[in-house]
């Protein structure tokens, strides 16, 4: 069983496309959407998580492109400012999935991408504007 978030952005003609059918159905994949920016007629974007075989995935991937559509590997949408940032830990606080922490050893700020939803609860927690996330 393997597990990879995508990037996909739908150019305007298929911004309605039923692509959970088409994963679930064809691919027997288990998607999890992350975020999601979609209106008929204007280009959208999805940030999708997908497990299944890799071989499924890797197919899937395929008739994604072959339907337009362009994926990416979803990289760290989070960004942080180090700089800005005081390790006052008040993110780690609302972020329910763990994916923010303090480190023992010097209290620095951690992201673990792999556990983040996407919430954005972070962002507007940070009373130093230290996070954005771009999507
Ligand atoms: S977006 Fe949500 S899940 Fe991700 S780091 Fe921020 S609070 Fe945690
Ligand atoms: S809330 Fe802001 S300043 Fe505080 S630890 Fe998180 S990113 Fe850093």
């Amino acid at each position: 069983m393997a597990r990879r978030r995508l990037d996909l952005t739908f150019p305007p003609r298929q911004a309605t496309k039923a692509i959970a059918y088409h994963l679930v159905k064809d691919f027997d994949l288990v998607p999890n959407f992350l975020r999601a920016q979609i209106q008929p007629g204007q280009q959208g974007r999805m940030l999708v998580e997908v497990s299944g075989k890799r071989d499924a995935i890797d197919a899937a991937v395929e008739f994604l492109g072959r339907e337009g559509i362009t994926v990416s590997e979803a990289a760290s949408d989070i960004r942080l400012d180090t700089e800005a940032c005081v390790s006052c830990g008040l993110c780690t606080a609302v972020c329910k999935p763990g994916a923010l922490t303090l480190r023992e050893s010097d209290f620095s700020l951690v992201f673990d991408k792999d556990q983040c939803v996407y919430c954005e609860a972070c962002v507007s927690a940070c009373p130093r504007r230290a996070i954005t996330l771009t999507f």
